[in-house]
């Protein structure tokens, strides 16, 4: 294997899975075998063929161990172009639902026209299923699509899916779930969880990053419109030669992450206990939550200053809403739950697949510290050694 361009950076703890996961060995060698073959899969010589085979083994993997049918498994890029694809999909002709703390993949993606309304959440951020029932029920000349994620990237909360999904089937609405954060840590099930499609993402599981599958209900192969129509692969739906490798590593990373799920709650426990006794809050404590996740406010100390002062202490964590510029956005989801006055103060800890416990152990201590070197609830400059 060539050397880890993450070897400079070796002496970090990652905590920052809900980011992206650390890349298994399986997956790698997966990919490493897929990469290996010369054929496209849509060639019909005995190459080709090859290709084809693999492609369609990792579809019956991702398809079986999601509850979903082999012909209703689209591959695509990743977990945005999936949400994209599905509302592109099935939000013509529909009203658009979609949960105030979606991720931007979800929200920005409801294509430009559609009868968007929002669903608020409460406090812990779950949705409202009082108001969901009072949307669905309004008389409305467009049945509804309605969005929602299975687990919050920035809080790991989870919604009530069981309620929202019974709801959705008793006023006809096609229910879409984001199970980017979910799958791998959590049960996820297309049909048994009432879903008409989920998206989940390669890289969110310790597959490579540009791996993603769109999971249709319905026995038969589902029409979609494509994004991309090109040469009509993934039969019609989406357009453009699959990325075997990617695919193959996604489908790898999937069977390890469900048959070896860790014990993150432990670990996340007493982080939490003695983040609480240290003057942090916990957005979303209270909920029921991925096991993996901790979204930290220390009330007056500024998410980017705790962000570089445990970078520099050797630790990677995120704030809860970064922008791609990298610069650290006030949070959505935290205003969503009424917690704006927390929302510019809060960290994510996402424990990874791979973390140990000692890691946490030495992040807990330095955080401890850190909240120790607040001065009384104002911002606290990060040159000024707080730890
Ligand atoms: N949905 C959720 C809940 C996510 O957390 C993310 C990524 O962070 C996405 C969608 C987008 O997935 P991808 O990075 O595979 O495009």
């Amino acid at each position: 294997m060539p050397p880890s361009p993450d070897d400079g950076a070796a002496h970090a703890v990652y905590l920052d899975a809900n980011a992206t996961e650390p890349l298994r060995p399986s997956a790698a060698a997966a990919m490493l075998e897929a990469a290996g073959l010369t054929g496209n899969p849509s060639s019909v010589h005995a190459q080709g063929r090859r290709a084809r085979a693999l492609l369609e083994e990792a579809r019956a993997v991702v398809a079986r161990r999601l509850d979903a049918d082999l012909l209703n498994c689209v591959f695509t890029s990743g977990g945005t172009e999936a949400n994209v694809l599905a509302l592109h999909g099935f939000a013509p002709g529909r009203r658009v639902l979609v949960g105030r703390t979606e991720h931007d993949a979800v929200r920005m993606g409801v294509p430009e026209g559609a009868a968007l309304e929002w669903l608020e959440v409460d406090a812990f951020g779950q949705v409202r299923l009082d108001l969901l029932e009072e949307t669905l029920a309004r008389p409305h000349a467009l049945p509804a699509l309605v969005c929602l994620m299975l687990a919050n990237n920035e809080t790991g909360v989870l919604h009530p899916m069981a309620e929202v999904a019974r709801l959705c089937a008793r006023y006809g609405a096609h229910l879409h779930g984001d199970a980017v954060q979910a799958v791998g840590r959590m049960d996820v099930a297309l049909h048994a969880g009432g879903f008409g499609s989920l998206a989940c993402s390669g890289h969110k599981l310790g597959g490579p990053k540009g791996a993603g599958a769109l999971l249709l209900a319905g026995p038969a192969p589902r029409a979609l419109s494509p994004l991309f129509v090109g040469g009509g692969q993934e039969q019609g739906r989406r357009g453009g030669t699959q990325a075997l490798p990617a695919i193959a590593g996604m489908a790898r990373a999937l069977e390890e992450a469900l048959d070896t799920q860790p014990h993150h709650a432990p670990l996340r426990d007493a982080l939490e206990r003695a983040a609480c006794a240290a003057g942090a809050v916990v957005c979303g404590a209270g909920a029921p939550r991925l096991a993996n996740t901790s979204c930290l406010a220390l009330p007056g100390l500024r998410a980017q200053g705790q962000l570089m002062r445990l970078d520099l202490e050797g630790f990677c964590v995120s704030a809860g809403s970064a922008c791609s510029s990298g610069k650290v956005a006030s949070s959505h989801v935290l205003e969503a739950m009424g917690l704006e006055e927390l929302a510019g103060q809060a960290i994510r800890v996402s424990l990874p697949w791979s973390v140990r416990a000692e890691d946490v152990e030495r992040f807990t201590a330095t955080y401890v510290r850190l909240a120790a070197g607040r001065t009384g609830g104002g911002a606290i400059s990060v040159a000024g050694g707080l730890v």
